[in-house]
């Protein structure tokens, strides 16, 4: 198939683009370059640098390129950001997403596979997360997403437009070749390796009084590689899904920072910091639904495979993608 991945520069996007390309499909990147990294941009791929904010430029993209299918990336995605700028986040989420489904049911494109969040559920009745929780998110970052998944239901109820959804739980970890590289880094796993590495004094641990049993907040981890391997079982749905994906285990803070100094050896400090805003405590998937449905399985289960793969990326490359 011939699949345009917006926002395919970005950590995400780039190793569903590697496994896409893998596969033997043909991709298309279109990217501002704002949050992804034109070194991120896997070479076998075609490149487009244009912003979602110009409805021209991405219906001139799909007009030349006309793909099968459509991988929606391209979006702000910090809760604490969210919390402080959040015009930021429905402009860019939903407003500029807007534009992306005009050009797609302007041109035809039949199907979009969708980055979405657990972020649209915010501190769950009951864990796992599975699909029948009502969602109620706590930030705008989560509710930006929340109201573009209706927003893609509304534009297959009318327009046909085949949406899948995928609600990711914490993405960590990295490929032989793409890696986590945010500028300013917020992400937990990375900023401890950072630290590992010795770019940064210690690591900041928001919230020690969270409900949890060493009172730090608990996160679904999920390999990056089975997020990605996710995308490509969505291609093959016929009908419009939303699905949560992580792996069902969950890990608090403090365990991810004693898994990154026992995988890397290294002295890796902590000063404790109040709570984040927007931080839910926690937050555990159901996958249940894309495995029944979908047949998707995590390869990588444990949180020390996920640490190890990230912690060979960011060992071969400390600079990220910087020159
Ligand atoms: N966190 C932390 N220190 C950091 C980054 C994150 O203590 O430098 C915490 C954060 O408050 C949350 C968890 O780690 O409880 C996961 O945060 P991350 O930003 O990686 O992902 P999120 O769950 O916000 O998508």
């Amino acid at each position: 198939m011939k699949i345009l991945v917006v926002g395919g520069a970005g950590y995400i996007g780039s190793i569903c683009a590697e496994l896409l390309l893998d596969e033997g499909h043909e991709v298309v990147i279109f990217d501002n370059l704002t949050e992804g990294h034109r070194r991120a941009v896997d070479a076998r791929a075609a490149f487009i640098e244009g912003d979602l904010a110009n409805r021209q430029k991405i219906e001139a993209a799909f007009s030349k390129t006309r793909p099968d299918a459509v991988m929606h990336f391209a979006a702000s995605a910090l809760v604490g950001e969210s919390m402080r700028d959040p015009s930021k986040y429905f402009r860019n989420n939903i407003a500029n997403g807007l534009n992306l489904l005009d050009a797609l049911v302007a041109t035809g494109v039949p199907r979009i596979i969708f980055s979405s969040t657990c972020a649209i559920f915010g501190p769950p009745e009951r864990l796992p997360i599975d699909e029948t929780l009502p969602p109620s998110p706590i930030n705008p970052y989560g509710e930006s997403k929340l109201a573009f998944e209706k927003i893609l239901r509304w534009y297959d109820q009318i327009h046909g437009l085949k949406v899948v959804s995928l609600r990711y739980f914490n993405a960590a970890g990295a490929s032989a070749k793409f890696g986590e590289d945010h500028r300013p880094e917020t992400h937990l796993i990375p900023n401890v390796l950072k630290v590992a590495l010795g770019q940064k004094r210690h690591v900041e641990l928001f919230g020690t009084d969270y409900e949890t049993p060493d009172g730090t907040c608990i996160r679904d981890y999920i390999h990056i590689v089975d997020l990605a391997r996710a995308h490509i079982l969505a291609l093959k749905s016929t009908k419009s899904e939303f699905y949560n994906l992580g792996t069902g285990g969950g890990s608090s803070v403090r365990e991810v920072i004693a898994a990154c100094r026992e995988i890397t050896g290294r002295k890796i400090d902590i000063v404790e910091k109040p709570r984040r805003p927007g931080d839910p405590p926690r937050l555990i998937a159901s996958s249940e639904k894309i495995k029944r449905e979908l047949g998707w399985r995590s390869k990588f289960q444990s949180l020390g495979a996920i640490i190890e793969s990230a912690w060979k990326w960011h060992e071969k490359f400390p600079d990220g993608y910087a020159d």
